[in-house]
């Protein structure tokens, strides 16, 4: 017998009929002699309606009301699954993060975990019950409500999976574990059997929305093994572990893309001396986040300073650059909100050489401009037109044949 940790996704609590069907797979659970902590999202869909009612009241919701109104969607799937379970005569209680003791520091919309209490959950597992929590929220030091941003039920499932030492955290979702990129943009993706929580941790940063940054980072931090499924299909899914548990390894393990990347250019700056820090630190100042970053000097002794930022922050931050460039004397500002950004991420790389010029190549036979470049010890990013973006991901996937299983060479490269 086992503690096992489920979280059913969105998707897999969308309607009544799903409610059901994860009632009857926790039930199966259970009848297994397992004792299970089922964790939910809200209802597909719910969040973004709840999110867009507050925006359409008013453009600045106060973060704290705005916490209480979006943690509801959560608390309607969670009593709707625990009253599946008991009219099949299994006892389940559901628990609001609330009421379960799961603490936050106090950052509105972004909270991060601080403990789980597991009194409640000690006195409901003995009493033999199925506890249903509702994910994405806990509450602060002053005992009210945050919740832990988009996505955030994956990071509740796999905290409290920490605090009860659960054998695995498992996630289920719409589709069957976690691919070599996003198999609803490009259906030759391939099921990644097994992925390292690095390169894992690198695909949820740059756009793969299947795990949760955060959920990624916690697990890898407590040893916590993830294990990616279907709420629809039968299969092993993924599991998320260490490097060195990893059986096939891969130059590359998969393609990460974001679509919300906007880039602004500031070009023909006079070139001086800390430049670089003034137009970052009056971007900064107004709490936006800046991604990629490039420089180029031209022959005219001026400097071109090229940034992205979120596509949401892109009116915000294309007001500050443009005070900057008549501060600055600069000759222009460019910008594209419409821009992609496409990431290739693997372990492989650290060992191996000739990556980017393969990723570098399949755009350019596709006739795709690159924009910018960053790399890191794992990834390499590109920032290419939003149009590009499919058929880019696909030059690439295809470039390093991710539709195909690994190549015995990969493995002779890492041993
Ligand atoms: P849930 O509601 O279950 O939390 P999400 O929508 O948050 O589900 O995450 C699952 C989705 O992640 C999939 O439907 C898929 O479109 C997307 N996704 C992006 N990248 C990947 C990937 N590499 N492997 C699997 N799914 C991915
Ligand atoms: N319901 C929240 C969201 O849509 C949390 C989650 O689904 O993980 O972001
Ligand atoms: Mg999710």
């Amino acid at each position: 017998m086992a503690l096992i940790v489920q979280k059913y996704g969105g998707s897999s609590v969308g309607n009544l009929d799903r409610i059901h069907h994860v009632a009857n797979k926790i039930l199966q659970t259970k009848q297994q002699g397992h004792d299970v902590i089922v964790v939910v999202s809200a209802m597909y869909g719910e969040t973004d309606r709840l999110i867009q009612l507050a925006h359409a009241l008013t453009q600045h919701p106060d973060p704290r009301e705005l916490d209480i109104l979006i943690s509801t969607g959560e608390q309607v799937s969670m009593a709707l699954l625990a009253m599946a379970l008991n009219a099949k005569q299994c006892p389940a209680r559901s628990f609001t993060g609330l009421q379960l003791g799961i603490h936050t520091d106090n950052v509105h919309t972004k909270a991060r975990i601080l403990e789980v209490k597991t009194d409640v959950i000690q006195r409901e597992l003995n009493q033999g019950r199925i506890i249903i929590v509702a994910g994405f929220q806990g509450r602060n030091e002053h005992g009210d409500i945050t919740t832990l941003g988009r996505g955030g039920s994956d990071t509740t499932a796999v905290a409290i999976a920490i605090a009860v030492r659960a054998q695995e955290c498992q996630i289920y979702t719409d589709v069957d574990g976690v691919y070599t990129t996003d198999p609803h943009l490009i259906p030759q993706a391939r099921l990644l059997p097994q992925i390292s929580f690095e390169e894992m941790l690198e695909m949820a940063s740059l756009g793969a929305k299947v795990l949760q940054m955060r959920s990624v980072e916690l697990a890898s931090k407590h040893s916590m093994p993830i294990r990616v499924l279907s709420t629809f299909s039968e299969g092993q899914g993924t599991l998320v572990t260490f490097e060195d548990k990893i059986v096939d390894k891969r130059l590359v393990s998969g393609i990460a893309f974001s679509r919300e990347e906007a880039v602004i250019s500031l070009s023909g700056i006079p070139r001086q001396v800390g430049i670089e820090g003034r137009i970052l630190g009056k971007v900064s100042e107004a709490h936006i986040e800046i991604d990629m970053i490039a420089q180029n000097a031209t022959a005219q002794n001026t400097v071109d300073f090229t940034f992205t930022v979120h596509r949401r922050e892109f009116p915000k931050a294309l007001k500050i650059v443009e005070e900057l460039a008549k501060e600055l004397g600069a000759v222009s500002v460019k910008t594209n909100a419409k821009v992609a950004k496409l990431s290739l991420v693997g372990i492989g790389m650290r060992s191996h050489t000739g990556v980017a010029s393969t990723m570098f190549q399949s755009l350019g036979e596709a006739g795709i401009p690159i924009q910018m470049i960053t790399t890191s010890e794992i990834k390499i990013s590109v920032v290419v037109d939003e149009a590009h973006l499919e058929k880019g991901a696909k030059a690439i996937h295809q470039a390093f044949e991710l539709d195909k299983s690994p190549q015995p060479l990969a493995k002779v490269m890492i041993e």
